[in-house]
């Protein structure tokens, strides 16, 4: 099996993979890259990963959710509920795990064009049984074998800046002017320094309403550095074709209402390492059971975008609402950043939360489907 990618998606089906006994190689373009993302994931990563306590740089006990006008709503849980990951060491841990359960790396080596069965690199070309694609949001691999794009792809930008952050929250803002159809963050990241950054369908003006937000809410603070990404939302009708796996970012496996694709992507990743060891009469598995796994989250979370969509009016009605005990009480037992349908369906179940609820739940079209299904994302034994 050759792998295009070398990131967590790509890292993690390399591992399951030689783990499943093939032979296996990892081509990753550019290893010294600085990944963009906030690092931001829940507890059942850190557990499916198995990743030592080091790669933790913050436990986070506490969201705030902060309207377009300024009100303010903050929950806070008795337990940790997720954690900011230094994104960078967990690529090259899982990397290591993976050449470390057998699979064979280049990198530096970019995939350049496919042609049969054989994959060019730039450190030469490489016959394959199974191809996987983890190439990322633009996958050049899905380009290369007809496949479709995701749904929708938006812009998530960041910026890493100087100035104290609460330890264990993460704050929400939400407004059309600062992040269309989206919302922007502020995360914890190391000693005195934050991760600032936004999701929005704004595409090339990402970046002057991220400078712009920084500047407004950390005024006069040293902006160490800016990156930014694409972040697809909604996998695409078929994931997979002849030999060819898509996996991860690559596949739009992302949690659609954040944009955090690192749990999803490294789910399905497992699933097709494990699919592709098998050899290729396997294959046709891989859909199936990625989807079986991840399909009711993710058209649950694909329906509640539409909540992202609320004009700034309604949002600062909603957001001072949201602070009763009801809600409060319910966040505390049933809030889970990787299954959010599990909040909602407990909300919805609660005649006292509805008053509060009703505009989003209008906005998105009902959620009448979520308040019967228990979504897909069942425990994963650890990866190791
Ligand atoms: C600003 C921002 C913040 C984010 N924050 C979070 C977050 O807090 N939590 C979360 O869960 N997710 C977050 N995400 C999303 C997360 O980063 C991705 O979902 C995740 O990295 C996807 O992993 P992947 O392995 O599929 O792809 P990637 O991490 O993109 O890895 C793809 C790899 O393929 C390599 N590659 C590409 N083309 C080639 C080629 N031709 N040949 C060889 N190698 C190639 C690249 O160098 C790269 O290493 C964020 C994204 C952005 C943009």
């Amino acid at each position: 099996m050759v792998v295009v990618g070398g990131g967590p998606a790509g890292a993690v089906a390399a591992h399951a993979a030689a783990r499943g006994g093939a032979r296996v190689l990892v081509v990753e373009r550019s290893p010294h890259r600085p990944p963009r993302c906030t690092g931001l994931v829940g507890p059942t990563t850190l557990d499916l990963l198995a990743l030592p306590p080091r790669l933790v740089l913050h436990d986070l006990r506490a969201v705030r959710v902060v309207a377009p006008g300024g009100a303010v709503v903050e929950f806070r849980v008795p337990d940790v509920r997720g954690y900011v990951l230094d994104r960078r060491g967990l690529d090259r841990w899982l990397l290591e795990r993976a050449a470390e359960a057998g699979a064979e790396v280049w990198s530096p080596a970019a995939a350049m064009g496919l042609s049969g069965r054989r994959l060019h690199t730039t450190a030469g070309a490489v016959e394959f049984e199974v191809l996987v694609a983890a190439d990322g949001a633009a996958s050049a691999v899905r380009r290369w074998v007809g496949l479709p794009p995701p749904g929708e792809l938006l812009v998530g930008v960041q910026a890493e800046v100087e100035a104290p952050g609460a330890e264990d929250r993460v704050e929400v803002h939400l407004g059309s002017m600062l992040a269309p159809a989206g919302f922007a963050w502020v995360v914890p990241a190391g000693e005195g320094m934050v991760r600032v950054g936004l999701l929005t369908v704004a595409g090339r003006e990402a970046f002057s309403l991220l400078d712009r937000f920084v500047a407004r809410r950390f005024v006069g603070r040293r902006v160490l550095r800016r990156e930014g990404g694409l972040i697809p939302i909604g996998p695409p009708a078929t994931t997979s074709a002849g030999r060819v796996l898509l996996v991860g970012d690559a596949a739009g496996q992302v949690k659609p209402l954040s944009g955090g694709g690192i749990l999803f992507g490294a789910i399905a990743a497992r699933i097709a390492g494990e699919v592709a060891a098998g050899g290729v009469d396997a294959l046709p598995a891989y859909e199936v059971r990625w989807r079986a796994k991840l399909g009711e989250e993710i058209a649950f979370g694909l329906q509640g975008r539409r909540a992202f969509l609320l004009a700034d009016r309604e949002l600062d009605r909603i957001v001072p609402a949201l602070d009763r005990p009801v809600i409060h009480r319910l966040v505390g037992t049933e809030g889970d950043i990787d299954r959010p349908s599990r909040l909602v369906r407990a909300l919805l179940s609660h005649p006292s939360a509805w008053g509060a609820l009703f505009p989003v739940v209008r906005a998105v079209g009902g959620w009448g489907r979520a308040r019967k299904q228990g979504g897909g994302l069942s425990a994963d034994p650890p990866h190791r």
